[in-house]
């Protein structure tokens, strides 16, 4: 089968024949339709310190996608050929969490999802309503993060601030703004990326460096702050803004990762009451339920995709992600 594999330790990736993976008695053999690439994925392209670190050469590499099921092993009674599922691989990151020691698991030390098959174990497998898109179900791992995170805390009536326009930034405000939120505002120095915060509904997408959001909150008529924080950068600066500019007894659900310690103002913290609270993974079944019911009832973040490309052109897809004027780039593995 035709997979792109990291077959040289140096920038890029190589599209090769391997062999099709064989199905253990606990596993799921998936045809593969479409993926999406990563930062993660962008990440062991270039091969930074982390990947070179980390990845073994010759990996098949990806985690984001969705399949059909052609074949489950002997043990496995709860799916069946089919099925469209994806896989489940928490490794969708945010702000520099590339960096974080305890990345491992698929497409990053063993055999990942850009291929035209990928065999997980049944534990990993994520079976999707009928009724959710294709485009969608293939970044459904990095969605789960965004709701993970949106949700931790009710965003009802309130003024809810996103550091860090990514993707999972830019899904995490479309859901702060679907579970009820009164304003979302979303920072981030790339032009293009507020563009897309734009596109999914945000008040208002605003570039850190030009603009204060003391300034923000005078614009809005704002006069005690934003209710709930949502971290998506990793970007002391960032988050040093963020937590001046917090309502006393806000609330801060933070998934971006620093890339080393960072000084905050504890007074600020202790003074106005306020509750950190860091966001690793997600609750399986619970926030899969979340997402499919989000989905189904009108969460629209097919905005965040802004390419879509054969797998043939995976340079292009890439090429996209390191030039920073991309959302998600979805790869489609069908013919
Ligand atoms: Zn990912």
């Amino acid at each position: 089968m035709k997979a792109l594999v990291k077959s040289r330790a140096e920038q890029g990736l190589w599209l090769e024949d391997v062999p099709e993976p064989s199905v253990g008695i606990n596993d799921v053999k998936i045809r593969v339709l479409k993926t999406g690439i990563c930062g993660t994925d962008l990440h062991i392209y270039q091969w930074d310190a982390w990947a070179s670190a980390t990845v073994p050469v010759g990996l098949t590499i990806g985690h984001e996608f969705v399949g059909e099921i052609v074949e489950v092993g002997s043990n496995v009674a709860d799916f069946e050929p089919g099925q469209v599922v994806s896989g489940r691989c928490r490794n969708c990151l945010a702000g520099r969490r590339h960096l974080c020691a305890h990345t491992a698991g698929v497409g990053v030390n063993r055999n990942g999802a850009f291929a035209e098959f990928i065999v997980l174990p049944m534990t990993n497998i994520w079976l999707h309503a009928p009724s959710v898109d294709l485009d969608v179900a293939a970044i459904f791992d990095p969605l789960g993060n965004a709701v993970h995170t949106a949700l931790a805390f009710p965003c009802v009536g309130e003024d809810v601030l996103v550091t860090g326009a990514g993707p999972i930034g830019i899904m995490a405000a479309a859901v702060a703004r679907k579970a009820g939120a009164r304003r979302v505002v979303i920072s981030d120095p790339n032009a293009y990326r507020r563009g897309l915060a734009e596109k999914v509904g945000v008040t208002l997408a605003v570039d850190p460096t030009a603009t204060t959001l003391r300034e923000v909150q005078r614009q809005l008529g704002m006069q005690e702050g934003f209710d709930v924080g949502l971290e998506m950068s990793g970007n002391p600066a960032a988050f040093r803004e963020m937590l001046e500019n917090m309502s006393h007894g806000a609330k801060i659900a933070m998934l971006g990762i620093p890339s080393k310690e960072m000084a905050i103002d504890w007074n600020r913290v202790i003074f106005n009451q306020l509750t950190l609270r860091g966001i690793y993974g997600r609750e399986m079944y619970e926030t899969w339920y979340k997402m499919t019911v989000l989905i189904e009832s009108g969460l629209d973040i097919s905005g965040v995709i802004t390419h879509r490309l054969s797998w043939r052109d995976f340079e292009a897809g890439f090429e996209a992600m390191q030039s920073g004027e991309s959302g998600k780039v979805i790869l489609d593995w069908r013919g």
